[in-house]
């Protein structure tokens, strides 16, 4: 694999949406601004997407062609951070967006074996609607009081990160963290609230509380502000999807890359420099070795860290320092009148004090149109995560019944479903541990000393699809700015499109 003299290459490691972004970025900048610059894509597998990946069944059944629309991993994103909404409207995928069904925008919690609504207003650990929160059956009433403390404690004085569990139970009391922060925030991480940092995950209502001292007061007041007129939500509601599934946007990345930039079945198995050139010398695990004026690694950071362990074992340690939690998405079709309950909502989570197997569930073909045909429900369960990590290892068998068990108690679900579908995601999900930000901020030092090495992925930043976009953009950026910037010195500030 040589290339022409003067020309500089860039290889990417991990063909998720981290590093498809990041390879889009690379080649897109050059083009737009001639520079000298190859770009390859290694990937392990035998397809591009990493987590991401959409499945297209024939939905057993009297009638064919018939199709049930599965997702293995991520359903939707957050509309509400630009950087996937912005990366779409530059791939041309707007007209394959969709919302969530606009009729069905409530979700359930858990409750002594019962779905409960989520109280209107309530915004992942506090009320910001009083009469909904004083009504609701999610929280006892010394529960609710509890929660009432918020709006005449005092703010914290201390600027030091904190876990979710200090947090919430600190403001709104350990009913408000056991029934609601720990199912609804953890669940998002597949988290311990003990350990989740505050910083890292949920700065936003770090802000409220210093800004208006009680949650509460805050939610209260940010609605008051969204119910005015000029002020508006995001264009797709809060999530976003594509009308043939996530794999959508993994495709149109892929398509705007030139033939022969991705090599499929290509792990890498080691990384060093070359002393003579200063060059990287990457290792396939199945071919020749190529060399790379700089590299991209987005991959989880315990892959990443086996990567660099020869090469600087501090930053490889470092990496090892931030733990991953396993999950499995058990998906089931089943006939809607199988399902005793009304099915009126995206789906619920469940407390961990409720002592099921079962973290969350969406109702997947309420939550998406078009996702199964009349008469049946997709339903997509999760299991595992930080608090239950051996039920992600169960066999298919065991983990069906599990979850099966759970669904007959919660749903009034009874039959057979027509079809079960098991999607692990062993380590797949970092951990924030309070310290998260502090963590990073030393990782990305030591990698800074590495010449053309930029690291990206969930690990850092974000753990949602935007955020690893976000990640993978600004890791071309960097890569872009250390091998023509640096070189170019001040005529760099005047090209447009790279920013130093
Ligand atoms: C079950 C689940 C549900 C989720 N749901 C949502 C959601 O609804 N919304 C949302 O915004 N986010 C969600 N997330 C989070 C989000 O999907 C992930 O954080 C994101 O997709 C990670 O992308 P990535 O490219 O950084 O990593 P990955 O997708 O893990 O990709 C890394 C790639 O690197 C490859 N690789 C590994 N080692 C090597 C090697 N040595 N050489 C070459 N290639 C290698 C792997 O094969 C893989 O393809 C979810 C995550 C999970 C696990």
């Amino acid at each position: 694999m040589e290339q022409a003299v003067n020309r500089k290459r860039a290889v990417v490691i991990g063909g998720g949406i981290t590093g498809l972004t990041a390879c889009y970025r690379l080649m897109q900048q050059a083009q737009a601004d001639n520079l000298p610059l190859d770009v390859m894509l290694l990937e392990a597998s035998d397809r591009l997407g990493g987590v991401i990946a959409t499945r297209h069944e024939a939905c057993p059944g009297p009638r064919s062609g018939d199709s049930l629309l599965l997702e293995e991993g991520p359903d939707c994103f957050l509309a509400t951070k630009p950087w996937g909404i912005e990366l779409c409207d530059e791939l041309g995928l707007n007209a394959e967006f969709i919302g969530t069904a606009t009729e069905h925008r409530q979700s359930f919690i858990v409750r002594r074996g019962k779905l409960v609504p989520v109280p209107q207003g309530f915004y992942l650990m506090a009320p910001g609607s009083l009469w909904p929160f004083v009504t609701t059956r999610a929280f006892s009433w010394p529960g609710k009081l509890r929660m009432a403390l918020d709006l005449v404690l005092p703010r914290r004085a201390s600027e030091d990160d904190e876990s979710l569990a200090d947090f919430v139970t600190r403001r709104l009391g350990r009913e408000a963290l056991d029934r609601m922060a720990q199912p609804m925030v953890g669940g998002i991480y597949t988290a311990d609230p003990r350990h989740l940092s505050m910083q890292a995950t949920m700065p936003q209502f770090l802000d409220m509380e210093r800004r208006h001292r009680s949650l509460i007061l805050a939610l209260r007041h940010r609605q008051a502000s969204a119910q005015q007129p000029g002020v508006s939500g995001a264009r797709y509601g809060l999530f976003a999807s594509f009308r043939h599934g996530m794999q959508t946007l993994v495709d149109a990345l892929a398509d705007h890359l030139p033939a022969g930039t991705v090599h499929l079945q290509t792990p890498v198995r080691s990384l060093r420099r070359n002393p003579g050139s200063q060059r990287w010398i990457v290792s396939p695990q199945n071919g020749p070795n190529l060399e790379a004026d700089a590299l991209c690694l987005a991959l989880t950071a315990p892959q990443t860290a086996r990567l660099l362990t020869g090469l600087d074992p501090e930053l490889a340690a470092g990496l090892r320092d931030i733990p991953y939690a396993s999950s499995a998405v058990v998906t089931l079709a089943c006939n809607r009148a199988d399902i005793a309950h009304s099915l009126n909502g995206m789906g619920f989570v469940v407390p961990a004090v409720e002592q099921r197997n079962l973290i969350a569930c969406s109702f997947s073909s309420i939550k998406f149109a078009g996702r199964a045909p009349d008469g049946k429900v997709l339903l997509r369960a999760f299991v595992g995560g930080a608090l239950q990590q051996e039920q992600a290892l169960w066999p298919d068998a065991r983990l069906r019944d599990a979850v099966l068990q759970d669904l007959r108690l919660l749903l009034g679900l009874t039959g057979t479903p027509t079809l079960c579908h098991v999607s692990r995601h062993p380590s797949a999900m970092p951990q924030y541990h309070v310290g998260h930000l502090a963590r990073v901020q030393h990782l990305e030092a030591a990698a800074r000393r590495w010449p053309g090495l930029a690291l990206a992925g969930n690990a850092y930043h974000g753990v949602g699809v935007p955020d690893c976009i976000r990640s993978g953009d600004e890791a071309a950026h960097r890569i872009l700015s250390n091998l023509f910037c640096e070189a170019a010195g001040d005529n760099c500030l005047q090209r447009r499109a790279v920013p130093c």
